[in-house]
C-alpha cells in the first residue's frame, strides 16, 4: 500500500471531475516535520503549539519558543505553515497553571477564553511567533473562536505583538494571514464583518461535532453515535462552504475526519476544497479522490437526503462501489 502512495506522491489530490483538493498535514512537533517531505503535503494546516508547553514542568520561555518556530518555519522549506495558538483547558491541562475545576471543561474555560482573560501567555506566544518569522511569511490561527468579538480581541493581540516587534526594531514578518477556527457552530451565524475580517478559517471538525451532537468526544459511550455524515452535520457543513463562498473566505477542514477517505470525500463534495488530516492519511484520502467524481457524489448525496436518509454512507459507499 505504501508503493501505492508513494508514486502519487508528487500528483495533485485531483478528482475525475477536474476539482483539485488540497491537502495539508497536521503536526505538532519538530519530529512531524520530515513528513511533510515523505507524504506529499502541501504544507502544514494545524500546528498544534500545545505540546511544548504540556511537556515540561514550567512555563517555556519566549526564546525557546521562538527558536522552535523559527526552526519549524526553516524545516518546511517554503511550505505554509499554520501555527495554533495555544489551546489548552478541557482535557489539555498545563501542571504550572492553576487549573480550575469545573463541571464541564469541554464547555469551560479552555483555549482562546483562557488566551483573552489572561492574556500573557498569548501575547509571549504571539510575540515569539512573529519573531520566528522575521522575514518571512507568518500564519496563525486562533482555536475556540465563539463569537465575533473574541476573533476582534485576538486579533488586536496579534497587532500589539506586530507593534511591539516593530518598535524593538526587529524585521517584521514579510506577509501574515490570521485566521480563526470554527469549532463552535454560534460561529457559522456570526455576522458578515467576521467573514469578511479573517483572512481563513479552518473547520475543527472534532469539537465542531462535538457540540454540533452534543456529544462528548471523549466519553466513549456516546462518542462514535452520530455519523459524520449524518445529513444534519453535512447541510451545516454546506451553510459554512455557502457563508465562506460569499465572502470568498479561503476555509479549510483539519478535524480527523478530513484524515478518513470517505468522510474527506464527501467533505469535498460539500465544497471543501483544503483538508489537514494525519501525514499518514494524504495518501489513502488522495487515492480515493483521485478516482472520484465530486459532481456526481454531490447528487448522490442530495438524493440521500432528499429521500429522507439520516446519513448518506450507505448510499456514497454503494456508488463507490459501482
Ligand atoms: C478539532 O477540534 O477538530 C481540532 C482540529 O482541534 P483539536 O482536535 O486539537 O481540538
Ligand atoms: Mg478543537
Amino acid at each position: 500500500a505504501q508503493e501505492r502512495y508513494a508514486s502519487i506522491r508528487d500528483k495533485p489530490a485531483e478528482a475525475r471531475c477536474g476539482t483539485v483538493v488540497s491537502l495539508h498535514m497536521n503536526a505538532g512537533l519538530m519530529a512531524d516535520l520530515p513528513s511533510l517531505e515523505s507524504s506529499g503535503a502541501e504544507g502544514v494546516g494545524l500546528f498544534r503549539t500545545e505540546l511544548q508547553f504540556l511537556i515540561r514542568n514550567q512555563m517555556p520561555r519566549r526564546s525557546e519558543l521562538s527558536a522552535l518556530y523559527a526552526r519549524i518555519m526553516k524545516a518546511a522549506q517554503g511550505k505554509r505553515v499554520v501555527f495554533r495558538t495555544l489551546d489548552i483547558g478541557s482535557d489539555k491541562v498545563l501542571p504550572y497553571m492553576n487549573s480550575v475545576d469545573e463541571p464541564n471543561p469541554a464547555l469551560g474555560w479552555r483555549a482562546i477564553r483562557v488566551g483573552l482573560d489572561k492574556p500573557g501567555v498569548l501575547r509571549m506566544q504571539l510575540q515569539a511567533l512573529v519573531r520566528a518569522a522575521a522575514g518571512g511569511p507568518l500564519t496563525v490561527m486562533f482555536p475556540f473562536i465563539a463569537q465575533y468579538e473574541e476573533w476582534r480581541a485576538a486579533r488586536a493581540e496579534m497587532d500589539k505583538a506586530l507593534e511591539r516587534e516593530r518598535i524593538l526594531g526587529h524585521p517584521l514578518p514579510a506577509s501574515l494571514e490570521v485566521g480563526a477556527m470554527l469549532e463552535t457552530p454560534s460561529l457559522a451565524f456570526a455576522s458578515r464583518r467576521f467573514f469578511e475580517e479573517v483572512e481563513f478559517i479552518s473547520i475543527g471538525g472534532n469539537d465542531l461535532k462535538q457540540f454540533f451532537f452534543a456529544a462528548d468526544r471523549e466519553n466513549e459511550l456516546v462518542r462514535r453515535r452520530y455519523d459524520t455524515l449524518n445529513v444534519s452535520f453535512l447541510s451545516f457543513i454546506e451553510q459554512i462552504v455557502d457563508r465562506c463562498a460569499e465572502t470568498g473566505t479561503p476555509l479549510s477542514f483539519c478535524g480527523e475526519d478530513a484524515g478518513r477517505p470517505i468522510e474527506a470525500l464527501c467533505l469535498a463534495a460539500m465544497g471543501i476544497r483544503t483538508l489537514s488530516m494525519r501525514p499518514a492519511s494524504i495518501g489513502p484520502v488522495k487515492h480515493l479522490l483521485r478516482r472520484a467524481h465530486l459532481g456526481e457524489l454531490r447528487e448522490v448525496i442530495a438524493e440521500a437526503k432528499a429521500r429522507g436518509e439520516q446519513s448518506v454512507r450507505p448510499a456514497v459507499m454503494d456508488h463507490l462501489r459501482r
